[in-house]
């Protein structure tokens, strides 16, 4: 796998670049944002790649662990290449077991599987060993350290020329190194945090052992990319991309825009199921704000009139607002191409701007064992077809908190930067049932105060994801002393890391009585509000 072809300026090309050969498992990700964290460029591919297509040389390589066993017959092995590179490698878990099956096939099944915390003792060699580098690994590092374990197999005994550099009580081989060539082996996980000091052993593989520079910030990223979109399409050339008012494709937006100026063209569909006031928010932001050529269209009506009488599928919703947006963005795409074409020496629009963000990259490429097939990236929502558009992709190298970091460097205003996600659908997938012109005004109103009150307590931060949704069932409540039969609104609210697993936030009962009280006093049309309680999973974060 390699973009290089249409890629004139690839980070690894720019960057010293540690690679993470992938052997599936769920940690492997975890290693290259690690690195990423200690300003070391890492980029991560599978163990089947080749190293003879790769076109560049990393400064070191991780082997990652996997589930597999290295002395099953179909099990995954590295291309043998990379220990001609004559560079540092260091193998994880299955990629320590890796490197010992390379040397001398001497991994077996432990009598038991070693998982959670365990007690490392390092052991160190002075300067007998080659000078000294195999102690490199643990510098820094106390003698006794706290580590996560993962495993079932064992070495039997170390391969030729590797020392011992660290024990536990059941692993005698946690940690090894060649005596003479700069390659170690862990069985721990340093990557993760259940490993305390496990980013210290990463940055000394890293910044001492492979001796990469700790180059990798936004403010280096931003001009390089810069530089990459503008020789990517060229001086003439013009790009399209639909805008949200999310982080994700602000910041694209931003990027092409200081690139290339007007010749980038935004779009914001305003589909009627957007937050309170947010379209006008966000045209004030991205127009006035940051400089960006923005067309908003108002396609309102259109989503609101197919939306109606839609009452049982949600994921016909869902169908219906992705497919009205394809073709509202496909029409004011063709709009804004002959507008362009006419009007200037512009070429024609050739680019689309997708926001994809490295997770999603890695997520095609993670190598998911010998017999899967290894599934492409679709992320290409609105892509229109006949106009045979090619995807630039600016933020494809990026995880999450890197685009952040990016927002700010570009002078993304701050509020919208930590801005919690919001579903394509919007808050039509937040109404339970069906999607009128009054009850988007109910579930945006009672959204708006759940929000605005997060945000003056100072929790928005503390908080991945909040919003107000409407259950369409009727209640009974007094108010001001008459009985009213009105809607209820269930208040949701999430912490996460990854979105993958999420806990719904214990907001004291002071706050949650503030927000009922308003919402109740201030929503004409509900008169109950309860707080969601459940967990992901079972539950997801949206509700439909
Ligand atoms: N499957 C191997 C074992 O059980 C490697 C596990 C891992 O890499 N986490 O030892």
């Amino acid at each position: 796998m390699t973009t290089d072809a249409s890629d004139p300026i690839p980070p690894h090309k720019t960057f010293d670049t540690i690679l993470v050969l992938d052997f599936g498992s769920q940690y492997s990700h975890l290693i290259t944002r690690r690195l990423r964290e200690l300003n070391v460029y890492s980029e991560m591919l599978p163990c089947t790649q080749k190293l003879a297509d790769l076109g560049w040389t990393p400064k070191g390589v991780i082997l990652s662990g996997g589930p597999y066993s290295v002395y099953w017959n179909d099990a995954p092995h590295v291309d043998p290449a990379v220990f001609e590179l004559n560079v540092p490698i260091l193998g994880i878990c299955y990629g320590l077991q890796e490197i010992a099956w390379h040397f001398g096939k001497n991994v077996l099944a432990g009598e038991k599987r070693e998982y959670g915390h365990a007690y490392l003792k390092v052991e160190r060699h002075g300067d007998s060993e080659a000078g000294g580098h195999v102690d490199k690994l643990f510098a820094d590092l106390e003698d006794d350290m706290e580590v996560w374990m993962s495993h079932g197999d064992k070495l039997s005994h170390l391969p030729e020329d590797f020392v011992t550099v660290a024990t536990t009580s059941n692993a005698p081989f946690a940690g090894m190194a060649h005596k003479s060539k700069k390659y170690y082996g862990i069985q721990f996980h340093p990557e993760v945090t259940h490993t305390p000091k496990g980013k210290v052993l990463l940055k000394n593989f890293a910044v001492d052992i492979c001796e990469a520079r700790t180059d990798w910030t936004m403010g280096k990223f931003v001009d390089q990319e810069i530089e990459r979109i503008r020789r990517l399409v060229g001086p003439k050339g013009q790009v399209i991309g639909a805008v949200s008012g999310g982080v994700d494709s602000t910041v694209a937006a931003k990027l092409m825009k200081e690139a290339i100026g007007d010749r980038f063209h935004a779009v914001l569909v305003d589909n009627g199921v957007l937050r309170m006031n947010e379209a006008k928010q966000v045209k004030e932001t991205l127009t006035a704000g940051l400089g960006i050529n923005l067309t908003v269209i108002d396609a309102s009506e259109r989503f609101l009139g197919r939306l109606k009488g839609v009452t049982d599928d949600p994921e016909k919703k869902r169908k219906i607002i992705g497919n009205t947006f394809i073709e509202i963005f496909q029409e004011t795409a063709k709009k804004i191409a002959a507008e362009a074409h006419e009007s200037s020496e512009a070429g024609e629009i050739e680019w689309l701007l997708q926001g994809t963000l490295y997770p999603d990259v890695i997520e095609s490429i993670s190598f998911k064992g010998p017999s899967a097939t290894i599934k492409t990236h679709h992320n290409v929502g609105g892509l229109p077809k006949d106009m045979n558009l090619k995807l630039i992709e600016p933020l494809r190298e990026l995880f999450k908190d890197e685009v952040r970091e990016l927002g700010m460097n570009l002078g993304i205003p701050e509020d919208l930067v930590w801005r919690h996600p919001f579903p394509g659908p919007g808050i039509a997938i937040r109404i339970l049932g069906e999607v009128t012109p009054e009850q988007v005004r109910i579930a945006r109103e009672a959204d708006y105060i759940f929000i605005e009150e997060i945000k003056a307590a100072g929790l928005y931060r503390n908080i991945s994801q909040a919003f107000a949704a409407l259950l369409p069932v009727k209640a009974v409540g007094v108010m001001g002393d008459k009985r009213v039969h009105d809607q209820v609104i269930a208040l949701r609210a999430v912490e996460t890391t990854d979105f993958m697993t999420a806990d719904w936030y214990p907001f004291d009962g002071a706050f949650l009585k503030k927000v009922s009280r308003r919402i109740v006093n201030e929503v004409n049309g509900v008169c109950r509000v309860v707080y969601d309680i459940t967990s992901k999973p079972p539950g997801t974060i949206e509700m439909e």
